[in-house]
């Protein structure tokens, strides 16, 4: 048992954290304020290997585990660059594609994945399901060698810059993922208009009799549970690092200006009203961070369901630490917390966002609730 990372991760924290802050926040910003994508950031993070490092090496990958993609994810967003496609396209799409995918299927898509020239959204919430996964109506059926999909999703981020969408659909014999064309003949989409500062959009998506070839359906479609839940966790070890990264980023900035700044005859670092508060979401992004360290290592181990415990609990610390990181960095920066200069207040919005998805704070404690503590369900 080890609670230090490896000399390769060091060393891939090190190389990606050195990559971001070429960027930045104020990169970041300036393109979400646009509407424009962060497209040089992620073509060259591709091409230097940090988006397809889970990728398995025979197709082009670095051939790590999600526990390096979800240290490249932290370091871009501590270094200002919070990746939100990092989140479905690497860690769901790629993950679920290359241990259920059919050798064509893998080989179609993966070589893509390892470089980031192709990217691919996913999509489970609907508007009438919600949290409550059993009421998911998109459904999927045969005819002769196609699939017909009809249905709709909503809150699926970058529709518009992907290559193809991953959606959880119904067969008759339950959930199988289904690989979506952007450019298939009877799916649109819709923008949802937000108010977060992020390059990445949200849509609407609607599937009206959307006519997909045979090999649409990923693997096997009587794995499909098996394929989503494969998929979920990631996504949670990946919402985690991209919230604990941003967390310490807040945290960086609201260091820099306590030592800084002066109103007394001491920094104002020095007030115990201000230090403790900042030490406290300081030890709660680090025990965030472990969890999140401890459910990649379980899910690189191929232990699923210990993994999917410790990835709740992870994705949880995480979104509390992050949104209260980023409350107390604003508190500490006083009139200059909500200011443009000192990019906290564009922060705010999205540090909420790591307890509303990709699973809701209050469904992660039903989780823990009743398989952690066994107590019985109120739905
Ligand atoms: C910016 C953004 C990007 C997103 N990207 C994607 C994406 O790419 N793909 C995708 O599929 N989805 C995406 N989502 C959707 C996200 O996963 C959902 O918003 C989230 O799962 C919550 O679902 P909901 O919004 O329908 O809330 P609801 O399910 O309507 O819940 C509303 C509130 O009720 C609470 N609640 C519901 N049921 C219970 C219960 N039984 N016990 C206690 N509390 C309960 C919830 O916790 C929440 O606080 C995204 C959302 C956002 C905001």
């Amino acid at each position: 048992m080890s609670f230090v990372e490896s000399e390769e991760r060091i060393a891939l924290r090190r190389a990606v954290a050195e990559f971001g802050a070429k960027y930045g926040q104020d990169y970041f910003t300036a393109k979400a304020r646009a509407g424009e994508k962060t497209t040089e950031l992620w073509e060259e993070a591709g091409k230097l290997g940090y988006l397809g490092v889970a990728v398995p090496e025979e197709y082009g990958g670095g051939g790590g585990g999600i526990g390096d993609l979800a240290a490249v994810c932290e370091e871009l967003a501590a270094a200002g660059c919070p990746l939100l496609l990092m989140v479905v396209s690497p860690a769901i799409c790629a993950t679920v594609i290359a241990r259920f995918g059919t050798d064509e299927q893998k080989s179609k898509w993966l070589p893509g994945f390892a470089d980031g020239t192709l990217k691919m959204a996913f999509a489970i919430t609907e508007p009438d399901a919600g949290s409550n996964s059993h009421r998911l109506r998109t459904n999927v059926r045969r005819d002769g060698d196609e699939w017909v999909l009809n249905g709709g999703k909503t809150y699926i981020s970058g529709v518009d810059e992907v290559d193809a969408v991953l959606v959880v659909s119904i067969l008759e014999t339950g959930p199988v993922l289904v690989v979506v064309p952007t450019d298939a003949e009877g799916f649109t989409w819709q923008e949802i208009e937000m108010d977060l500062f992020m390059p990445e959009k949200q849509f609407t998506l609607f599937f009206d009799d959307v006519r997909l070839p045979s090999d649409a359906v990923v693997g096997s479609p009587d794995q499909g549970l098996q394929q989503v839940f494969a998929g979920l966790n990631p996504e949670r070890i990946m919402g985690a690092s991209m919230g604990t990264g941003s967390a310490r980023l807040a945290i960086a900035k609201a260091v820099k200006y306590a030592q800084e700044r002066k109103v007394w005859d001491t920094p104002i670092g020095a007030h115990q009203g201000l230090a403790h508060p900042l030490a406290k979401v300081h030890v709660e992004v680090e025990l965030a961070r472990l969890m999140t360290q401890k459910a990649a290592a379980l899910y690189d181990s191929g232990r699923d369901r210990e993994a999917g415990e410790a990835a709740n609990m992870a994705k949880y610390a995480a979104g509390e630490a992050i949104a209260a990181a980023v409350d107390q960095a604003i508190q500490i920066h006083g009139g200059n917390g909500l200011s443009r200069e000192f990019g906290l207040a564009s922060m705010l919005a999205s540090s909420r966002l790591s307890r509303i998805a990709p699973v809701s704070r209050e469904m992660v404690l039903n989780f823990v609730a009743q398989n952690s503590l066994k107590l019985p369900r109120s739905y």
